[in-house]
């Protein structure tokens, strides 16, 4: 699994700072959570990792290769939306198989590997049916399946479980941590639930102003005296 490398990464909007210049390595294969308040530039540390902004200091890194000089297809980074982000219009299975096919697999193919991907989420059978005729915890196993099936080396969740009851959060997030420990993918996990970052990560990234304020495992972070 891939290394994300940030070497001084840092983004302004205007007069706007939404991220210091600050450097962070995620090793291969971990789960790291962002952890911090609403607006400390969580989200946007997230999609500069994605490609989906560009960073205005600095350079990011992923296994090695600087993300602004690699096309999308070749990222090899899949993000999962607080909103889930299905298209409501489609079946379960063309959902996770739309970005397979848009990156030219044939339909067999890409039903194939999505009928797969929704067996690893615990969806097998549910591939005909319309996102709203899921329960939102089985929404958010499909976004998961989506981001899955184009088996990324880095794969990047954004408050995933924030439109979820509280009991359903805790069970999908050890389901997220199981998952992630099966394949070895390096997550990049945002929240701003400590409960949450405790539960998932390897490593806690403790974001306060636009900045690091902490970094460490879960028992170095948050041990009790
Ligand atoms: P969250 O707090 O969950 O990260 P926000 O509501 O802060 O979500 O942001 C949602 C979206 O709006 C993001 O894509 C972010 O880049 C954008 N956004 C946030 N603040 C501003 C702003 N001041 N001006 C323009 N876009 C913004
Ligand atoms: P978080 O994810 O921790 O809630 P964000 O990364 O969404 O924080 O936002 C960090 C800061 O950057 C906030 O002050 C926000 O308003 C600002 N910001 C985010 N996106 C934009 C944008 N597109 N334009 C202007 N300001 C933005």
């Amino acid at each position: 699994a891939a290394e994300v490398r940030l070497e001084g990464v840092g983004k302004r909007y205007g007069n706007v700072t939404a991220v210091k210049p600050l450097d962070l390595v995620i090793e291969g294969g971990t789960l790291v959570t962002l952890l911090g308040p609403s607006g400390c530039g969580k989200t946007t540390l997230l999609r500069m990792v994605a490609g989906l902004e560009q960073a205005t200091d600095g350079r990011i890194l992923i296994g090695g290769r600087d993300v602004t000089l690699l096309s999308a297809g070749e990222r090899n980074v899949s993000m999962v939306f607080q909103s889930y982000a299905l298209f409501p219009h489609m079946s379960v299975l063309d959902n996770v198989a739309y970005g397979l096919i848009s990156s030219g697999f044939r339909k067999k193919e890409a039903h194939a590997k999505a009928e797969a991907t929704l067996e690893t989420v615990g969806l097998k059978g549910f591939g005909a049916r319309l996102p709203s005729e899921m329960s939102g915890g089985q929404q958010q196993r499909v976004a998961v399946a989506r981001a899955l099936v184009l088996e990324p080396e880095v794969l990047l969740f954004d408050e995933p479980l924030s439109n979820l009851d509280a009991r359903l959060r805790r069970s999908m997030r050890e389901e997220i941590r199981a998952l992630q420990q099966r394949l070895g993918v390096t997550v990049i996990y945002v929240t701003h639930d400590q409960a949450e970052a405790l539960a998932v990560s390897d490593r806690i990234i403790v974001m306060r102003n636009a900045e690091i304020a902490q970094a460490g495992t879960p028992a170095e972070l948050y041990s009790a005296p």
